[in-house]
């Protein structure tokens, strides 16, 4: 390759490393915080039929009217607020950095904190300033209120919960934030499901707010599709960055379809957040693994004796795949996050763990 037409590539960019996804083919798949179950055969058959007559030569409604009249509802957003949706929450992510990207502006969020807040500011060519996280990843408020007075960010995303540490800050901590914010906060609110607590009903009292949700951990992570609900004057400026037609027919009717079973994943949840106490508890009981608190559908974990890098290629080898955080200093060291699965995948990883531990 001519060297020469690389140098066109903006040097930050080249700098990158790719956003890594790990080939699961063949493993059970604990890495990407996915809710391991489908729908049940009789909903996913009456689904597709659906679909049989979705217009696929024609654009979709550009508005997806009746996939956000079914979101308001299922996800109770407050009648002061309107939505714009993305293809997939990152999407929301990239509009809202690219909306008020320029000079002097830069993005605020916590470390460790979810890599795209960083890397899409990245993309678009605006600062980025990670505040640290506490030592036991709560929320530091006097660094926090230092760096907000400091950088005057134009957006501060916070994950509530977050990834990877699968903590639910304290929501007056958050509030603090909010006060303090000179601009926009956005509430990441991608792990809601297993939570359970929400800002969505604060969308009331504050203007510079922000609520984000996604349905690929509610069990539709394939059809990329996420909301941003906010104060219509707001959302309508992040609408104009909205390339036209970008949650697709399938997905539109799909999820309409999905979401008027919501029963169904609310289900499923509550089964995934009981086999999350179950794992806490049998993590807790594992020698040589230092167990995080979680409010999400994974549990962070550090390795204590040995290598995490160790522990996960024998995990990889007994076939089952987890995120490696490949850190070996900082708040993360020797990390890895398993995501949840189904009994009967957690017994499998838990068995291995601790097989892996022995070595
Ligand atoms: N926010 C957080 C905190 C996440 O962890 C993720 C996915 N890992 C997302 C947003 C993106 O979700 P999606 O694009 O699938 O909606």
């Amino acid at each position: 390759m001519n060297q020469e037409l690389l140098k066109w590539i903006r040097p930050e960019i080249r700098a990158l490393r790719a956003y890594h996804v790990a080939d699961a083919s063949g493993l059970i798949k604990l890495d990407a915080m996915e809710n391991p179950y489908s729908l049940p055969a009789e909903l996913l058959a009456q689904g597709l039929a659906g679909l049989s007559s979705a217009a696929i030569n024609r654009y979709p409604d550009p508005a997806a009217s009746v996939l956000r009249a079914r979101i308001a509802k299922v996800m109770q957003i407050p009648a002061c607020a309107e939505t714009v949706l993305g293809n997939g929450s990152d999407e929301l992510i990239q509009m809202l950095v690219m909306a008020v990207a320029g000079e002097g502006r830069c993005i605020m969020s916590f470390e460790p904190g979810f890599v795209m807040y960083s890397m899409i500011s990245c993309f678009v060519g605006v600062d980025y300033v990670g505040v640290p996280l506490a030592a036991d990843f709560s929320l530091d408020i006097k660094a926090s209120e230092a760096a907000i007075a400091r950088h005057r960010p134009a957006i501060i995303f916070i994950a509530y919960p977050n990834n990877p540490t699968g903590n639910l800050f304290a929501a007056e901590d958050i509030e603090r934030i909010i006060q303090l914010a000179p601009g926009l906060v956005v509430i990441d609110e991608a792990y809601q499901p297993f939570a359970r607590h929400s800002f969505m009903p604060r969308l009331e009292s504050y203007e510079q707010l922000l609520v984000m949700r996604t349905v690929s951990k509610m069990g539709l992570a394939g059809l990329r599709l996420g909301v941003l609900c906010g104060r219509p004057e707001l959302i309508a400026e992040i609408d104009k960055i909205r390339l036209p037609y970008n949650i697709n027919v399938l997905t539109q009717q799909t999820a309409a379809f999905a979401l008027g079973h919501v029963d169904v994943l609310e289900q499923q949840a509550a089964s995934i957040r009981d086999e999350r106490e179950h794992m806490l508890q049998q993590l807790a009981k594992q020698g040589g693994v230092e167990v995080f608190p979680s409010q999400a559908n994974f549990i962070l974990f550090r390795i204590l004796q040995g290598s995490a890098d160790e522990v996960f290629n024998s995990l990889c080898a007994a076939g089952i795949l987890i995120k490696n955080m490949k850190a070996k200093d900082g708040a993360l060291k020797n990390c890895l996050r398993v995501t949840v699965g189904a009994p009967e995948e957690n017994k499998a990883f838990l068995a291995a763990l601790g097989r892996a531990m022995k070595r």
